[in-house]
């Protein structure tokens, strides 16, 4: 870049020979001269003073005399426009970070290298109560959680530290700190208690299961054993063949049941292809054939089906909610009771209950019937035959249909388990559709 323009040397030498011709003109060459230098001098002062007066905010393009100081304060504008733009480029990233650490649902904790907080995040305001009043202060203060302080004095990436909530009874919390060298660290909190809890339903459920499973099979390895012996008669080893046949038999249900209960729950469409309208009376009489052809005759099943509507849901998935209510029922009720099975036009829409004049249920245990394995009595309910997963099975199903199901019960006279499907679930009876159930 050149600093002097052509036209600077003409302003110059111009102004330098005007001086000394007018010198000559009055016989003072010399001082001629001197007074044009002088003069340049002056224009070049109050360039400098206008730089001056603009260089401390370089907002606009100035405007200069003479092209030297125009380049000059040019070359600043442009390097000063670079670097702004730059900077709002920077500062957008920056806001745009902000935000992304504002909407993380962990708390996030930039500490300085001395552990005072610098700044936190939305989820560090709700999770741990921070206000702006807690800036600058050390985080342990916050926080006294000996583990938590040890870690935070660490100023290393250790194995995270779980603990309990000093705001939220009940609420599990883990931090995990990443050291970000001279910056200080970012301490990462989030709340597991949700995790902790499905951990434990799933050790709980694994648990459950293998008991489930172990309690049949010892059995069958007990009779297996025997007849391992030589010395039996055909007829003891034909008896003990006959009693390996039950336990394995509820091996099979169980998986079974557990198989179903996987594939509701892992299936996220809720059923939708397989939804059809039901002919819920044809369904009806079919689960009363099936399950109680396999009950005997002990007890009177009546079917009450009133309703004006078929039920659209899915065939497979409605027998068998039905199926494990109606088994329940004779399963506890004692013979010669009467169970009736009804699907009713109701003002909220459908509804399909199991009524039994049965054993019945205390009321404490109403609300963790559906809980898998949940039984109010186990060895009742083991020598009844139950997995123990049938009410769950039916939670499933009646939630994938809109439904939820409700219990009413009375130790000693009977239980009621009732649903109601919703309008949007029904769809008016019409005889010249064809009918699926
Ligand atoms: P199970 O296979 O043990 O019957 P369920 O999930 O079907 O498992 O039922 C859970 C528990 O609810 C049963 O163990 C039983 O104690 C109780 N229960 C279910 N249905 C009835 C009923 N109709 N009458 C009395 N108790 C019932």
């Amino acid at each position: 870049m050149k600093y002097y323009s052509f036209s600077d040397y003409v302003r110059f030498f111009g102004l330098l020979l005007l001086g000394a011709l007018l010198g000559w003109a009055v016989d003072a060459f010399w001082p001629g001269l001197v007074g044009a230098l002088i003069v340049w001098t002056l224009i070049q002062h109050r360039e400098y003073t206008t730089f001056r007066r603009w260089a401390v905010r370089p907002l606009r393009r100035p405007e200069f005399a003479t092209d030297a100081w125009q380049n000059a304060a040019d070359i600043l504008f442009r390097s000063g426009r670079r670097q702004r733009d730059r900077a709002h480029v920077a500062l957008a990233q920056l806001r745009n970070l902000q935000s992304v650490t504002e909407a993380l649902p962990d708390a996030a904790i930039v500490l300085d290298p001395s552990g005072r907080i610098e700044r936190f995040n939305a989820a560090a305001r709700r999770q741990l109560r921070m206000r702006r009043s807690d800036l600058g202060l050390p985080f342990v203060e916050l926080v006294r959680h000996p583990q938590v302080m040890a870690l935070v004095q660490s100023r290393e990436q250790r194995e995270p530290v779980e603990f309990a909530s000093p705001f939220d009874d009940g609420a599990r919390l883990e931090a995990r700190l990443v050291p970000m060298g001279d910056a200080g660290a970012l301490l990462l909190i989030r709340d597991v208690t949700q995790l902790n809890r499905l951990l434990s339903m799933r050790q709980d459920f694994v648990a459950n299961v293998s008991h489930e499973l172990r309690t049949p099979l010892t059995v069958i390895l007990g009779y297996l054993e025997t007849l391992q012996e030589d010395d039996l008669d055909a007829e003891t080893r034909r008896m003990l063949i006959d009693k390996v046949v039950p336990p394995a038999q509820r091996m099979h249900a169980l998986l079974q049941d557990l198989l179903i209960l996987t594939r509701l729950e892992s299936e996220s469409d809720g059923g939708i292809e397989g939804r059809m309208p039901i002919d819920m009376e044809k369904l009806l009489g079919r689960v009363v054939a099936q399950v109680g052809g396999l009950a005997g005759a002990a007890h009177r099943l009546v079917i009450d089906a009133r309703s004006a509507h078929r039920l659209i849901g899915v065939p497979s998935e409605i027998e068998s909610a039905v199926g494990n209510l109606l088994s329940n029922a004779i399963r506890y009720s004692p013979d010669g009771g009467e169970i009736r099975i009804g699907w009713r036009d109701a003002p909220e829409g459908a509804v399909l209950d199991v009524r039994d004049q049965g054993i019945g249920i205390p009321r404490e245990h109403l609300s963790r019937l559906t809980e898998r394995f949940y039984r109010v009595d186990l060895a009742r309910a083991r020598a009844q035959g139950g997995t123990g997963l049938g009410l769950a099975i039916v939670k499933h199903v009646l939630k994938r249909h809109g439904a939820v199901l409700q219990v009413e019960s009375e130790p000693g006279r009977g239980s009621r388990f009732f649903t109601v499907f919703p309008p949007a679930r029904l769809a008016p009876f019409d005889k010249t559709l064809e009918v699926v159930g």
